[in-house]
């Protein structure tokens, strides 16, 4: 067979002209092991292909983590589900996948007193949901409604609410901080109401609807939220004492018993 010789000098422009980095940073390795071990051309051309693929898919999620504004540290593998026992691992592990329910927009409402992990399971499920593809926002509710009156003041509320549909879910955390002279504009009603059985929401608050009076100018309008929201909603109610202050006691605990030993 006669041999062939290739001007390999141009490939890396080519390469970079076509955007393919990976590509360019591993062709010389792949090729290099190709000819050695007599790899058909076929299957070159799909390594290759394969990588560039993989490390698209892993820039993708990285920007998706950056924009999501997710606390860090929050996953489900950091979070201890014997502390919370009416919340189920299967449960919250099915949800993490995503399809079933961020396809049809429905919601996820999570209750408890202030220190029970709501926004660490919120975040977590955050996290599980971006890695398997989808785009999420995590905001505290505070933050995010004052954001929307600024864009009513400046008549771009339903640009801005449509904006937040690239997001396959939207994490308002603390729903139950949102003050009074917040609620008179009703920014959170629109967005429930542009959301409803399109796009998820996820929503933690300390109250279960109780005391949601004071987060919508009137009763009719809270009613109105309450219904959209939970129309297709799984709802946790995790009522456990707050998770800091029983590891704090649990450290006392230690520390007093290790004291008393000694004093012994
Ligand atoms: P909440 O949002 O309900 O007020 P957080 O999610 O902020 O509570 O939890 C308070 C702290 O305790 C956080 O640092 C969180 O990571 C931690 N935490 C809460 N519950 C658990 C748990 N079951 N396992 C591990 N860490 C937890
Ligand atoms: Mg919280």
């Amino acid at each position: 067979m006669s041999k062939i010789s290739v001007d390999t000098a141009r490939l890396p422009l080519l390469l970079q002209e076509l955007r393919l980095p990976a590509i360019n940073r591993l062709w010389q390795d792949i090729a290099a092991r190709a000819d050695k071990e007599g790899w058909p051309a076929v299957r070159f051309l799909s390594a290759l292909a394969e990588l560039e693929v993989a490390e698209r898919a892993r820039r993708r999620i990285e920007r998706h983590i950056v924009e999501s504004r997710l606390p860090i540290g929050k996953t489900l593998d950091s979070f201890d589900f014997n502390a919370v026992p009416m919340l189920s691992k299967a449960h919250v592990g099915a949800l993490a996948s995503g399809d079933a329910w961020l396809s049809k927009g429905a919601n996820l409402l999570l209750f408890g007193p202030p220190g029970c992990g709501k926004s660490h399971i919120a975040a977590a499920l955050g996290r599980a949901l971006i890695e398997n593809g989808y785009r999420v926002l995590f905001t505290r509710t505070t933050d995010l409604v004052q954001r929307l009156q600024t864009e009513r003041q400046a008549l771009q509320l339903a640009a801005a609410i449509a904006k937040l549909d690239r997001f396959d879910l939207l994490v308002c955390d603390d729903l139950s901080y949102v003050t009074k002279d917040q609620a008179e504009t009703s920014v959170l009603f629109e967005l429930i109401a542009a959301r409803y059985e399109r796009r998820s929401l996820m929503i933690t608050a300390n109250q279960p609807f109780g005391d949601w009076g004071k987060i919508f100018p009137d009763p009719a309008m809270t009613v109105a939220a309450i219904d959209r929201l939970v129309h297709h909603a799984t709802i946790f109610e995790m009522n456990v004492e707050s998770y800091r202050r029983r590891t704090a006691v649990a450290r006392k605990t230690k520390v007093d018993r290790q004291s008393g030993d000694e004093t012994a």
